[in-house]
């Protein structure tokens, strides 16, 4: 963006697409930049071994392209919704890897850009597009899942800070994080979705302790979070007290969103990409002649494809500056059973490899790993049957999900933790 006498002149689109690839030449390493632009994998495939992926997200962070649309201020590139596609459109071709720090980007930013302070903006927006500052979201409890208003983490104000105390749950990123979305309860005598409040917490403060969680994969992505008598200055305090449900609500939107694939970078991670290397590998393996399989993999093509245009409508929704809506868990609920439809073909192309498998047949293990982290796909962000629920009531105006807990005060609601 360039500045003329107080207005503001966004770059034409292709002086912009010709200021991402510039500085994606310059910035990849040259074998990356070769692999893509003479199409040859392999190279690709070597230069990409080499990447320190946390120094690339930096990198991609300190230049804004993480964040297009986030003022320059806050660490953002300053370009409106739409130019963030030609952005976006960039990083996929050049096969960019989206930062992990996407519970930050992709919903604790926005959160905070909606109804953060200044002071809060200034503070924690940057490091978060630059990948110095990891975040995590601490919503789920053990008693508080799919009905998350329910939670019971207390807060209690004492002068200009709160006192914190209870326990989380499956919260990704947590034992790597700076800094975590917390909603916990500041007043119990009135109906749950009017008792809570929005923070963010600092997870080094004494008294936040962080357990992993071993997953089904091996990995432990997610933790469970304790917090004993932690203290939270109320100037973290996000949105107003007893406003936490339409905080979180922001959260959770835009969490839908990022989970869905519309606000991905990685366009090879919404359809296409796998969907081709699929059919490719059971082409050079033999199951393509299985008549069922190759019904399977035309099938997953034709969603793949139908994932893509729904992301592409809802981008354009936001062109125009729309806030992410209820309609993201359209996306949500389709992205994740495709997901896991597409994981369970990979396993089912690789015949008994995809059940015993050599060591070093990398391939065969990064299908299982893919096939068993899919299982998580419609729960995390919300389960399906929750979507379903969100699209009835609020896109197709059904009668809402009768809730006999809505109108009583949380204190009174019998709850088994
Ligand atoms: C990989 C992964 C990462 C996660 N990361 C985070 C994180 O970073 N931060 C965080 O806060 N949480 C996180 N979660 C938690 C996630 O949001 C919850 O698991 C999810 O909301 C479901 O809650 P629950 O597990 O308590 O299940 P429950 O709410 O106990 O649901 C159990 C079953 O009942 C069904 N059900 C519940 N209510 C209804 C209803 N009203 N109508 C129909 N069916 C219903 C559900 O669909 C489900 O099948 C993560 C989960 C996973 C799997």
């Amino acid at each position: 963006m360039t500045a003329t006498a107080g207005a503001t002149v966004a770059p034409s689109d292709e002086a912009l697409r010709q200021e991402v690839v510039d500085w994606l030449r310059a910035n990849l390493p040259q074998e990356w930049v070769e692999g893509i632009e003479e199409g040859d994998d392999d190279k690709l495939r070597r230069a990409r071994a080499l990447v320190d992926y946390s120094e690339w997200c930096a990198t991609l962070g300190a230049a804004g392209w993480a964040t297009p649309t986030w003022p320059k201020a806050y660490g953002g590139a300053g370009v409106d919704p739409s130019q963030a596609k030609v952005v976006n459109e960039e990083l996929a071709r050049y096969k960019v890897h989206r930062s992990f720090n996407v519970i930050g980007i992709g919903m604790g930013g926005p959160t905070l850009l909606q109804w953060g302070s200044e002071e809060l903006k200034e503070r924690l927006l940057p490091p978060m597009a630059q990948h110095k500052e990891i975040w995590c979201q601490l919503f789920s409890e053990p008693g508080a899942g799919s009905d998350v208003a329910g939670l019971a983490t207390r807060a209690v104000r004492d002068g200009d800070e709160w006192i914190v105390d209870g326990q989380k749950v499956w919260t990704t990123l947590a034992h790597m994080a700076t800094w975590g979305m917390l909603v916990a309860r500041t007043d119990p005598d009135v109906p749950k979705h009017r008792g809570m409040t929005y923070f963010i917490v600092d997870m080094k403060a004494p008294g936040v302790e962080v357990r992993p969680l071993k997953q089904i994969t091996g990995d432990a992505e997610f933790n469970e979070v304790f917090f004993t008598e932690v203290r939270i200055p109320d100037s973290h305090r996000v949105g107003e007290i007893g406003q936490g449900w339409a905080v979180a609500t922001e959260t959770l939107m835009n969490e839908r969103v990022a989970l869905s694939g519309a606000g991905s970078t990685g366009g090879g991670n919404v359809g296409g990409g796998p969907v081709d290397d699929l059919i490719a590998a059971a082409k050079a393996l033999g199951a393509w002649n299985d008549a069922t399989i190759r019904e399977r993999l035309i099938q997953a093509a034709i969603e793949g494809r139908l994932v893509k245009i729904t992301n592409f409508r809802a981008a354009a929704a936001r062109k125009g500056g729309k806030r992410a809506g209820p309609e993201g868990s359209i996306t949500k609920l389709f992205q994740a059973e495709y997901n896991q439809r597409l994981q369970n073909l990979a396993v089912d192309v690789l015949g008994a490899r995809g059940m015993a498998w050599l060591p070093g047949d990398e391939g065969a293990a990064a299908a299982v790993r893919g096939f068993l982290r899919s299982r998580a796909n419609t729960i995390e962000g919300g389960t399906s049957e929750v979507m379903r629920n969100i699209l009835g009531d609020r896109v197709l105006g059904l009668p809402r999900e009768p809730d006999v807990s809505r109108d009583v005060a949380w204190k009174d609601v019998p709850r088994s933790s």
